[in-house]
């Protein structure tokens, strides 16, 4: 795995005979491995780095980029280009991601919609560099992307706030590994605090927050660091409706006011409607593009938008498209327990 001979630890701790680090490429992101160095077995998704109390190893390659996407103004800062990536599993190769292409302009925010299983995350972790062995390139502003980089921030539905960590602690954290003066890191870290409505909150530990403001966290965190790219991967998902609904604005306006380029994997179709100026919708299994739908909405956009006829044809087009793709999954779940079934 890259991670194990592109991260420096800073940071490990023991337990048992096992050693367990965090690796946290610059973001929100908080992946643990377990075992000896050597033979560490994959990074798996933490549940956050709840009891264990560690590290970050960043890849060299990290660097804060001030000037994030004001280049580039017409071409795009995104080519995934003819991407194949096939998973080696007891039942044989399993294809995640077949032939999939996508071009993404500056400052474009593409929602990602597909079926359970259909390779939403395995895309995002190509482009972020957490999953290598595939077929095809994946170029950020004009440069072959391997490996984690900088230039993506990734945020997951998963906590990544460090509980022994304050607020603007958390924010700044990727700052100090990128080795900013502490004035400009904290003047930096406010900033993103303030943006996502945090403010008052600066000195609070995750744990005296709710599971929305800690998510808003990791999004302050993320943003601070100035990636070219944001990809979120269902960051709402383990969130009440409520809450979603009021970070589903608050995306809104920071995207208003950033014109950050940002993917969103979700599986709301009216969050995808309100918050993209195209979503792409993936095929089950081998997951494919099947369309990618441009939203000619007008901006900014309102919850009242929501309610108009027009949004609601996007709406059905959507979970048509969708609900052929849901369907056929589940009619292979249906073949699997059946087939699963006889073998008893
Ligand atoms: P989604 O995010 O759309 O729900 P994923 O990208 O997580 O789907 O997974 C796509 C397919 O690849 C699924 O069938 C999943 O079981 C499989 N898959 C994902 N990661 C791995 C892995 N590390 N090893 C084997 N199979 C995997
Ligand atoms: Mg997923």
């Amino acid at each position: 795995m890259q991670h194990a001979h592109s991260a420096r630890w800073i940071d490990e701790t023991s337990r048992g005979s096992d050693t367990i680090c965090v690796v946290l490429p610059l973001d929100g992101m908080c992946y643990t491995r377990i075992g000896q160095t050597s033979g560490m077995t994959a990074p798996r998704k933490s549940d956050g780095p709840r009891g264990i109390a560690m590290a970050a190893a960043i890849a060299p390659s990290v660097r804060v980029d001030a000037g994030a996407a004001k280049a580039e103004a017409t071409s795009a800062i995104l080519v995934v280009d003819d991407v194949v990536k096939r998973f080696d599993t007891p039942e044989g190769f399993l294809t995640a991601l077949d032939h999939v292409s996508l071009s993404v302009a500056p400052g474009e925010f593409v929602g990602v919609i597909g079926p359970s299983g259909c390779g939403k995350s395995t895309l995002f972790n190509v482009i972020g560099g957490l999953l290598d062995g595939y077929e095809g390139t994946v170029q950020v502003a004009g440069e072959r992307m391997r490996g984690p980089h900088a230039a993506i921030g990734m945020i997951f539905q998963e906590e990544s706030t460090f509980p022994w960590r304050t607020v603007v602690d958390n924010v700044a954290f990727p700052l100090e590994i990128a080795g900013l003066p502490k004035r400009e890191r904290y003047e930096r870290a406010q900033h993103f605090v303030r943006l996502v409505g945090l403010d008052g909150f600066e000195r609070r530990y995750p744990a005296e927050l709710s599971g929305g403001m800690r998510q808003r966290v990791s999004m302050a965190r993320t943003l601070a660091a100035q990636p070219k790219i944001l990809l979120m991967d269902e960051p709402f998902a383990a969130l009440d409706e409520q809450t979603r609904l009021l970070l589903g604005d608050k995306v809104l306006q920071i995207q208003q006011q950033l014109k950050q380029t940002t993917l969103l994997i979700t599986h709301n179709i009216t969050e995808a409607v309100q918050l993209s100026d195209r979503i792409l919708v993936m095929t089950y299994r081998p997951g494919r593009v099947k369309r990618i739908v441009d939203i000619k909405l007008p901006r900014p956009r309102s919850s009242e938008i929501v309610s108009s006829e027009a949004f609601g044809r996007y709406v059905a087009q959507i979970w048509s498209d969708l609900r052929e793709e849901a369907s056929r999954g589940l009619t292979d779940e249906e073949a699997r327990t059946l087939r699963e079934g006889e073998d008893r």
